[in-house]
């Protein structure tokens, strides 16, 4: 169990020092026990007393890193309920299920079909992340012909699925590279499961059918050393399985009981009977509160708003969202083309470089660090004034790409045309359109 904010002060120095940030040792204690502070800010605790702190300065629900390579993902490491009380930290993967009797050939087929599925969005590739193999013969090889076959030809990582501990060994051996999920130990699997999954380092997924069942499970894998758990609730119908997965959250959170506090697994395609019902089921997973959540299938018109919703809930609600400063190439521009600029807030440059491309013409887009403000807001604040601009044009390595020495600034940043002039000796800055919806025809204009 979590500690107390009172037991927590009882192992700091009590020196008062302030060093922390805080102004005493017991705010810092109230602190680090709801998650709000940092047990490294205090540089004054005993090792002694870190060792005990340190479950205290756990999140209440462990991250677990699941699978390897580009598509791995850390799930869990979640502080509150709901987001606006902070942020939400780790977006729940998506899986597809697979059978186990499935054909090579339209395994290979599927495969190749889902990993189109990729969308480029305000700077980031969203994308599913695991298929889900599920024993349906209890044929060992199969499982593992197939296991390996999505490990050697795709991204996607894997969640195994049998009740056959035999089988699921076979499948985790056969792509032990990706770290397979383990799907699930059970009261009477638990013991084995765990011993392979701690030998091998995997995660393993646990499965009971009520809380206490769970709990009992947590525990006694926890007290083997293995914290790469996952939670398979249950639930036999969407009311029960979502309560579950609400009272497993308050539970880890409110209660800090540490038995339920892991990210959990859910199956919207075992509580629907058609995909677009499993993606609205799985589209309440995603506020609410699946680590994993496992469909039927992936087509674009079901993943993509899924993959959407995941971005927004799991967007920082206290930090705009932002893109990487630097020079974005817009329809093979070349030496000629028209040079923008505007700020790094991920909106605008969305817009701003959506009706660039619309435009067809071709055209360089600098994007300046503005705190991820936009445009006018950026210049009201002083983040997008005319000498940072004009240094950052300097510093940004268009010179290089480009004949001339014009630059378009935004039409809302229009008084800083002096200040840059005076800044950017040779070049000549015109004022662009104040509305995204211009830019097409101002960048067919000859200037
Ligand atoms: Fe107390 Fe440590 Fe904070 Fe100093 S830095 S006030 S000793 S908790």
């Amino acid at each position: 169990m979590a500690l107390t904010g009172i037991q927590i002060f009882k192992l700091l120095p009590k020196t008062n020092c302030k060093e922390c940030g805080v102004p005493t040792c017991l705010a810092f204690a109230m602190n680090l026990a709801s998650g709000k502070a940092d047990l490294d800010s205090c540089p004054y605790v005993s090792d002694e007393a870190r060792a005990q702190l340190e479950e205290a300065s756990a999140p209440p629900i462990l991250p677990v890193t699941l699978g390897s390579g580009v598509r791995k993902r850390t799930v869990g490491g979640e502080t509150v309920m709901f987001r606006h009380e902070k942020t939400f930290y780790n977006p729940p993967a998506f899986a597809a299920r697979i059978a186990s009797d499935m054909p090579l050939k339209e395994l290979s087929t599927r495969l190749a079909g889902w990993n189109a599925l990729q969308f480029e969005r305000v700077g980031l590739n969203l994308r599913p992340e695991f298929t889900a193999l599920k024993d349906t013969s209890g044929d060992a090889a199969a499982f593992a012909e197939r296991a390996r076959l999505i490990a050697d030809t795709s991204e996607f990582n894997l969640i195994l699925m049998s009740e056959n501990p035999d089988v699921l060994k076979a499948g985790a051996d056969a792509c032990a590279a990706k770290k397979p999920l383990l799907h699930a130990a059970t009261a009477d699997t638990a013991a084995d499961l765990g011993a392979y999954a701690r030998e091998k380092d995997l995660p393993l997924a646990v499965k009971a059918h009520d809380l206490e069942g769970i709990a009992s499970l947590t525990e006694k894998l926890v007290a083997a050393g293995h914290k790469k758990l996952v939670i398979d609730a249950g639930g036999a119908d969407v009311k029960s399985s979502l309560e579950r997965q609400v009272i497993l959250r308050r539970l880890a959170l409110k209660n800090g009981d540490r038995r339920f506090g892991f990210p959990t697994i859910v199956f919207p395609c075992d509580l629907a009977a058609s995909l677009e019902v499993e993606t609205m089921i799985a589209a309440m997973y995603v506020a609410k509160y699946g680590g994993v959540i496992v469909l039927s299938d992936f087509t674009g018109e079901s993943i993509f708003p899924l993959l959407l919703e995941r971005l927004n809930i799991y967007t920082d609600p206290q930090r705009p969202m932002t893109v990487t400063q630097g020079i974005y190439p817009i329809n093979n521009p070349d030496e000629n083309s028209k040079v923008f600029i505007t700020t790094n807030f991920a909106l605008t440059y969305f817009i701003v470089s959506g009706e660039m491309e619309a435009s067809r013409e071709p055209g360089w887009l600098l994007v300046k660090d503005a705190e991820g403000l936009s445009v006018l807001t950026a210049w009201a604040a002083g983040k997008f004034s005319g000498e940072d601009v004009a240094e950052f044009i300097k510093k940004s390595g268009i010179e290089e790409k480009i004949a001339h020495r014009n630059v378009i600034i935004p039409g809302y940043a229009a008084a800083i045309v002096g200040d840059m002039e005076e800044d950017l000796p040779g070049w000549k800055v015109m004022v662009g359109p104040r509305e995204a919806a211009h830019i097409a025809a101002f960048m067919k204009q000859d200037i």
